[in-house]
């Protein structure tokens, strides 16, 4: 694996971290945690020379060896998910390697799993995804993003990977950013002069694309108590069981207002299906107030379908993910009811 030339600079504060972030801005600067994403990402940047010759077309004689960028060969090149083309990508200046990588191994702050006085849980952005699945206490209170940890690549990539890595990428199939969506996580960002929770749905914006400002590092992630009877599940379905990208990912978390009682609260977030996770806003109507009988469960699942915007790719159809997430959400539906029944 060939990687372009960088300097990593290893700050032993968050506030230090953020100055460098701030004082490199221009020279191109990111952040390294596991690197698990970032260094792959590093490898293969796309450069001026893989964009491919124009094989003769109104601005270029055939065998001209100039760059095809301004090329009317992309003029017909369909729009992609987040509204842009390939030939924006080529020509967007961020393509270049980072100068700079500011590791952050040393700032221990950001790391580990901790109840708070107000039965949240807060989990440090350096929390590795091995931490998580480990976790009694998050597979117990927050089963959901116990069971996206479990599912996220394989024991290596889970080793290095962190929780704050998986939701920073903003990959619309992330394993641990669609549980926390459902388990109504806030992420606190820090920056050189400010910190801000912002609700973890409102965060990314589209495929790698997310709020976070330039001089910001997410420091930690809060979710909620765990209210009794609540229960959570979540679900990837994928080609292979590890070392694979979701065709469709569904978490559901709900609250009872008392045992066999109406659902009080319901989030169902969905993952692979749209530029990024989603929440099923249709849940209000069918499912939220309701006695959750298998009429209303199955009427629900049907209504969340609609929620998706799938696209068709190598993973899988539109119309078969659009079938997967009805059926796996009736699934998760009835095992998070059955786990809300058991936590008192
Ligand atoms: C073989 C393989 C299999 C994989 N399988 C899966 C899978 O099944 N499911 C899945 O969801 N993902 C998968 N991934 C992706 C990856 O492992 C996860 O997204 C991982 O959690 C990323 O964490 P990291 O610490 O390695 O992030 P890094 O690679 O270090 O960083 C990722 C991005 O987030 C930024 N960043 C990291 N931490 C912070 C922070 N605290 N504040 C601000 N910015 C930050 C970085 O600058 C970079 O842009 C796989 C990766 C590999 C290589």
């Amino acid at each position: 694996m060939i990687l372009p030339r960088f300097d990593v600079l290893v700050p032993d504060t968050v506030e230090r971290a953020c100055g460098m972030l701030a004082e490199n801005a221009d020279k191109g600067v990111r952040i390294l945690a596991g690197g698990t994403d970032l260094l792959v990402d590093l490898r293969s940047p796309i450069f001026r020379q893989h964009v491919p010759r124009c094989d003769g077309c109104p601005s270029h004689p055939k065998g001209s060896v100039s760059s095809t960028i301004d090329c009317s060969m992309w003029d017909s090149e369909p729009l992609m998910d987040s509204g842009g083309s390939l030939r924006d990508i080529f020509k967007a200046p961020d393509q270049s390697p980072p100068e700079f990588l500011i590791s952050l191994h040393k700032l221990d702050g950001l790391k580990g799993i901790r109840k708070l006085d107000d039965g949240s849980l807060q989990v440090g952005a350096l929390t590795t995804i091995t931490e998580i699945e480990r976790s009694g206490e998050i597979r117990e209170g927050w089963t959901a993003l116990a069971e996206g940890a479990d599912n996220l690549g394989s024991p290596l990539v889970r080793n290095r990977g962190t929780i704050g890595g998986n939701i920073v990428n903003a990959r619309p199939a992330a394993d641990t950013a669609v549980p926390t969506i459902a388990l109504a996580g806030k992420l606190n960002l820090q920056g050189v002069s400010s910190t801000r929770e912002i609700a973890s749905e409102s965060f990314p914006l589209g495929p790698g694309v997310t709020v976070i400002k330039p001089d910001e590092i997410l420091t930690s992630i809060i979710y909620p108590e765990a209210p009794p009877y609540s229960g959570s599940a979540y679900y990837k379905l994928a080609n292979r069981k590890a070392l694979e990208i979701s065709t469709v990912g569904v978490a559901v978390w709900l609250v009872l207002d008392k045992p066999g009682g109406i659902v009080a609260d319901a989030i169902i977030s969905l993952g692979a299906v749209g530029p990024t996770p989603l929440i099923a806003e249709s849940v209000k109507d069918t499912l939220i107030g309701k006695i959750p009988d298998k009429t209303t469960i199955r009427k629900t699942a049907e209504a969340v379908k609609d929620d998706a915007r799938p696209i068709d790719d190598h993973r899988g159809s539109a119309w078969y993910r659009l079938l997967m997430v009805e059926r796996i959400t009736e699934r998760l539906l009835h095992i998070a009811l059955k786990r809300a029944g058991e936590n008192r």
